[in-house]
């Protein structure tokens, strides 16, 4: 292995603007995989973890987890890649294998799974994400990013698509349902990509009018402002699933309020803070509030594949490594059209 320290973008400390640094990667074992990461997208969890919304937040902290490249070196027993492979790492590196989780092909919500970054890794050491130069990951970790794909656009899809692809074949998006996608970012943007491609009759529900026309380019049917209220009465008991991408709190009453007859709620945005639910809301009409997170190693292979053979990329605006911190500042402000991603050629000495 020819790389143990690499160039990296890290907060050095709890809510610090990010600084270029130099991090150590792991030398490289018999199953692992040597990245050389090209981009690198900004995640909203990159921002709560960064400015440790969520606790235990651990430092320095290189965020990315939406990480695309290309492997420059394989481990003795590596089969499923080759150097000179497109590459894709997204929200978590290591997975147990053998809890219940990992059994049933959910290995998202491995008991012992190891996350990209801001987590410790099998070898007890930190582990640090993509707004670096290169990564060594578990070859069982690394997804083939199919060429068809343009590579920067493709990034968000490690984390963004999943987390939405998940969710909307879970609750069976496609021809004949109404989902509602609340919230138009990173993660929204893609979400109404991926139900349109599934056939879903998809509305966006946005905080005001200026995404509208965004809206209807990415593919939605539908566009409604949530600020004044209207929407609430207007199109009650109308959906089968609603995903809720909002960084932030929401009334999740007045959502369910939306759902039809055994329709469902799903959380994806992930508030610090707890929201009050009305029993009453779910009661009436049999519905479901739900989570989901992310997605499993191979359910993410399967959505690149859906991407590449659909044409779904995100919509990106690539920007050099010394444009994070403001990047952070636009994406608090809800002013990302859509993703930012991270040309991590700029990260230099
Ligand atoms: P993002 O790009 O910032 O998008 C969030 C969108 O929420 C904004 O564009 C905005 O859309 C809306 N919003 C923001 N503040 C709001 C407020 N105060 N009230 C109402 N709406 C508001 O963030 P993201 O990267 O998509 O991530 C969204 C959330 O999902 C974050 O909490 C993140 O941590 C979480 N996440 C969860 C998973 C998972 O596995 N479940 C995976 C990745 C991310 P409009 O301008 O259209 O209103
Ligand atoms: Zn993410
Ligand atoms: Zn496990």
């Amino acid at each position: 292995m020819s790389v143990t320290t690499v160039r990296a973008y890290a907060a050095p400390a709890p809510k610090a603007p990010l600084e270029p640094t130099d991090v150590p990667r792991r030398p490289l074992g018999p199953n692992d995989v040597l990245i050389e990461i090209r981009y690198s997208g900004i995640c909203h969890s990159d921002i709560h973890q960064v400015r440790d919304e969520w606790g235990r937040g651990t430092y320095p902290m290189v965020p990315g987890h939406e990480i695309v490249g290309v492997i420059t070196e394989i481990g003795a027993e590596v089969t499923r890649h080759a150097v000179g492979d497109l590459a894709g790492v997204g929200c978590f590196v290591d997975s147990c294998r053998e809890c219940e989780a990992c059994l049933a092909g959910l290995d998202q919500y491995c008991r012992n799974g190891v996350a990209t970054y801001n987590s410790t890794g099998r070898d007890g050491e930190p582990t640090y994400g993509g707004y670096s130069t290169h990564i060594v990951v578990d070859a069982d970790h690394a997804l083939r990013v199919p060429a068809g794909l343009d590579l920067a656009a493709a990034a968000p899809l490690l984390c963004a698509g999943i987390t939405l692809y998940s969710p909307l074949r879970h609750w069976n998006a496609g021809p004949g349902k109404k989902v509602a996608i609340v919230g138009l970012g990173g993660l929204g943007h893609v979400g109404v990509k991926l139900a349109r491609a599934m056939g879903a009759e998809v509305t966006v529900l946005s905080q005001t009018d200026r995404k509208k026309d965004d809206a209807a380019r990415l593919g939605a049917d539908h566009f409604r402002a949530t600020a004044d209220g209207t929407v609430f009465k207007d199109l009650r008991g109308t959906f089968d699933l609603i995903l809720n991408t909002v960084s932030a709190p929401v009334d999740v009453n007045a959502y369910l309020g939306l759902l039809k007859i055994n329709g469902t709620l799903v959380a994806l945005g992930l508030p610090p803070e707890p929201l009050p639910v009305n029993m009453g809301a779910l009661v009436g009409g049999r519905k479901s509030l739900a989570g989901s997170m992310i997605g499993g190693i191979a359910e993410t292979q399967e959505m690149l594949d859906f991407c590449a053979e659909h044409g779904v990329v995100s919509d990106i605006e690539l920007i050099a490594a010394d444009y994070i911190n403001e990047a952070y500042e636009r994406v608090m402000a809800s002013d990302v059209r859509y993703r930012f991603v991270i040309d991590t050629a700029t990260i230099t000495a």
